[in-house]
């Protein structure tokens, strides 16, 4: 099939996407050669001259770029419906690369409660240093983004799905203030993957993922990606070729590969999730589920509207406190106890035990992180087995 350059399906993308036009062919390889190397040679001045001045595509220095991982911004650009792909080592590498660039001195930005907590972390103790402040807001609050956009932020930074609370912003009405006050709106879509929400088309300026998740999707490599118009992630690869955050060329081919079953794992995933949600919102040991799939959860329409799938994590509340919570989770037998989600493999983790261990229980209240909460990644083993799983634990705490 000699592909199209855009083909309309988004699988149909994750396959050939960034492979089969433009890259350099290498051996007739059909899948794209990693490129193992730090620097690129040229056969003499004028081809240097020529690749300076545009008229010969190569790569100079692999700060710069490399063809293995050229072809894998190209795919994750067509994905996301972007213009132009950095893709960088993890995710909190394009986090920070973003902000840095995008962000001036002495500037304001806003975000939103239950994020990462290295991204809070980078706002609340490195932005500083540069006079940059913060607003956080919950996810929900329109009125308060209206009110710090008009108190002169110019970025907003938001992900969505949230973690570990599973909030939805309403990515087209957040977009349009934001653009109505001249700012850039940035989504992280990690949770929800370009299969489940493609955040550039809902009005975005640019959508992050951490790589690591879904869209590598095994458990084995870790990167990072931002997609937007190249008058955005232009700045964004100036200042990355500065402060060197690349990913390795072996990776990229990692999560180049993983792309192609992008859809297949995100679906399962979904639905595995779905059910599990159910399973356990009819369950008595469970006193809360937090599942934007679910019509009890606060964002189910805005999620409806703007997702195609509500993705693979489900967070929920068991009846009890700390140690009941543990107990559970050490009774199941199939998911591994990690930290991540997005992966074929199954996690579990309690956020109490492990982001937020150093916390103070005062400190883990005032961020809403509750002792009985625990996230569980559905990966892609049966759902049937994952469910058996969970009922046994269930019965046995
Ligand atoms: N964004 C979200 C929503 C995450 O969950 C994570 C990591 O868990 C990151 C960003 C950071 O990504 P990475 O671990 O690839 O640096």
């Amino acid at each position: 099939m000699p592909g199209p350059k855009d083909p309309p399906g988004s699988s149909t993308r994750a396959v050939h996407g960034g492979e089969r036009e433009g890259r350099p062919r290498v051996s007739d390889s059909l899948t794209t050669p990693i490129v193992q190397t730090s620097t690129f040679w040229f056969r003499d001045t004028q081809e240097l001259v020529d690749y300076q001045e545009g008229r010969y595509a190569s790569f100079e220095y692999g700060r710069y770029g490399n063809p293995t991982v050229r072809a894998l911004e190209e795919k994750l650009a067509t994905l996301e419906g972007g213009e132009d792909c950095l893709v960088s080592a993890s995710g909190m590498n394009s986090i920070t690369t973003l902000l840095l660039a995008l962000v001036p001195e002495g500037g304001h930005i806003v975000t939103t409660h239950d994020c990462y907590r290295r991204t809070r972390q980078f706002a609340q103790t490195v932005l500083p240093k540069m006079g940059i402040r913060t607003t956080v807001i919950d996810p929900s609050d329109l009125e308060g983004l209206e009110r710090a956009l008009a108190g002169g932020a110019t970025l907003y930074f938001s992900e969505s799905p949230t973690n570990p609370y599973l909030r939805v912003v309403d990515v087209p009405r957040v977009a349009e203030l934001c653009r109505a006050a001249g700012a850039i709106s940035v989504i992280d879509s990690t949770f929800a993957s370009p299969v489940n929400q493609r955040a550039l088309d809902l009005g975005a300026d640019v959508v992050l993922h951490s790589a690591t998740k879904y869209i590598a999707g095994h458990n084995d490599v870790l990167c990072g990606a931002l997609v937007g118009h190249s008058a955005r992630i232009g700045p964004v690869r100036d200042l990355h070729g500065i402060l060197g955050g690349v990913v390795d060329p072996h990776a990229a081919w990692l999560v180049l590969r993983g792309c192609k079953t992008l859809a297949l794992r995100v679906e399962r995933a979904n639905a595995t999730a779905l059910r599990m949600a159910e399973f356990l919102s009819e369950h008595p040991r469970i006193a809360r589920v937090h599942y934007p799939g679910l019509s009890s959860h606060p964002d189910h329409e805005i999620a409806r509207a703007q997702m195609q799938g509500y993705g693979g994590v489900v967070s929920f509340e068991v009846d009890g406190g700390l140690e009941t919570a543990s107990k559970l989770v050490d009774a199941l037998r199939l998911p591994y106890i990690a930290p991540s989600l997005g992966g074929v493999e199954s996690l579990v983790e309690q956020p109490t035990v492990i982001s937020y261990w150093d916390q103070t229980p005062e400190q883990r209240a005032e961020l809403g992180i509750l002792d009985n909460l625990i996230r569980y990644s559905c990966g892609i083993e049966d759902a049937d087995d994952l469910v058996a799983d969970l009922e046994q634990a269930l019965d046995r705490i």
